[in-house]
């Protein structure tokens, strides 16, 4: 297969450009990225490496670039977007461009490539609050109203439900995951783990929003992406607009994971700082994976401790990857703790 990876030089991107390569020695990918503040080419293994990754600079929202891109592809990955829930509540207008017009720009064009799998990477964002309809809280499923409760999730939801809508009007033979929280090597420190290890080992304050009692469920980035190219090899046509949940059933608060990675790098607890919750911040994700451990015969595999304990190594042992976006981080950093005053 010819597979168009979007947002392959992003943190689960390029997590699963590296799977495909190890693991379908068939699959040629061509990865389509606009190299955003997030988006790194140290992320993918070097290019003249190997002959099944090429690399396009581009973006998503220009409809003549990926008509052009997408031709001769079998496959349409589509992570690229903006990713951020911080930044998307400081300023929303790249969330809609990229995440909402910039699905809707690919979805026509695989339609009028007759892509023959759109696999659209969403997230447990979309449901807002893990709940049953009466308010219990309990692990969303696949059939649960959709309430997004940051600019960022509400833009995941709409190009999520846009998708839904090729495979329902136009037979586009699309699959919608909604995965929970990744962690794992290559990820921008602005996300939770990452910022935390980091600002561990610099003697930094780990900022810790409201209470902490805010719990997420936690996927490591290779199980995650051993979901994606299952589902991604499934070419029967009753696959067709599934939209499965991917997580791995490790709940933890923003807390447990400060005091666990101050307490794995033997640092002190005085380095947690609470600052102001975050607007609209959503107390409980979860997912329940019942329908892709049944239907596709997949679990996650790797445990939160052994995970974060590798993820700890990994950032530990590649001091030139930070180093090239420590600025970057910094000036984040400073942004991001002036809104939580
Ligand atoms: P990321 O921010 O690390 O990477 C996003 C990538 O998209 C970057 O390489 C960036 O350069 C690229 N990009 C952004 N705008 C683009 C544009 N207009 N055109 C082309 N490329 C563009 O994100 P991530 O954490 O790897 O997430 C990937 C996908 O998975 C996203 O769609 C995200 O919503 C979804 N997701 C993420 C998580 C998580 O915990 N990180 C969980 C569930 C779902």
């Amino acid at each position: 297969m010819r597979i168009l990876v979007t947002g392959g030089a992003g943190f689960i991107g390029s997590n699963f450009v590296r799977h495909l390569l190890d693991h379908y020695p068939s699959d040629d990918i061509l990865v389509f990225d606009l190299l955003t503040y997030a988006g790194n080419l140290a992320n993918l293994p070097s290019l003249p490496s190997t002959a099944r990754l090429s690399f396009i600079h581009g973006d998503i929202c220009d409809e003549q670039t990926v008509a052009q891109t997408m031709a001769g592809c079998d496959a349409v990955v589509h992570f690229a977007a903006e990713t951020h829930v911080d930044r998307s509540l400081l300023n929303a207008r790249d969330f809609m461009a990229t995440n909402v017009q910039g699905t809707y720009i690919l979805l026509e064009a695989a339609r009028k490539h007759h892509i023959q799998r759109f696999l659209y990477i969403s997230t447990d964002e979309v449901y807002g609050n893990a709940c049953s309809p009466t308010g219990t809280s309990r692990p969303s499923q696949e059939t649960d109203t959709l309430r997004p409760l940051s600019p960022y999730a509400a833009s995941k939801a709409g190009a999520d439900t846009l998708a839904f809508s090729y495979w329902a009007s136009y037979g586009l033979p699309v699959i919608i995951t909604r995965s929970s929280n990744n962690y794992g090597p290559y990820q921008y420190p602005e996300k939770q783990l990452p910022l935390f290890i980091l600002n561990a080992l610099e003697d930094r304050p780990l900022p810790i929003y409201g209470d902490g009692q805010h719990s997420r469920d936690w996927i490591h980035v290779y199980d995650h992406v051993a979901a994606l190219s299952l589902l991604l090899h499934q070419s029967e046509s009753n696959m067709d607009g599934e939209i499965f949940n991917v997580g791995a059933h490790q709940e933890r608060t923003t807390l447990e994971n400060a005091t666990l990675v101050l307490k794995s790098l033997e640092k002190s607890p005085e380095q947690i700082s609470f600052v102001q919750d975050r607007l609209g911040h959503v107390r409980r994700h979860a997912v329940d994976t019942t329908k892709i451990s049944q239907q596709v015969g997949w679990q996650a595999k790797i445990s939160f401790e052994e995970g974060i304990k590798q993820t700890i190594e990994w950032y530990q042992t590649h001091p030139e990857w930070i180093e090239g976006i420590q600025q970057k981080q910094n000036d984040f950093l400073d942004t991001a703790l002036h809104l939580g005053e």
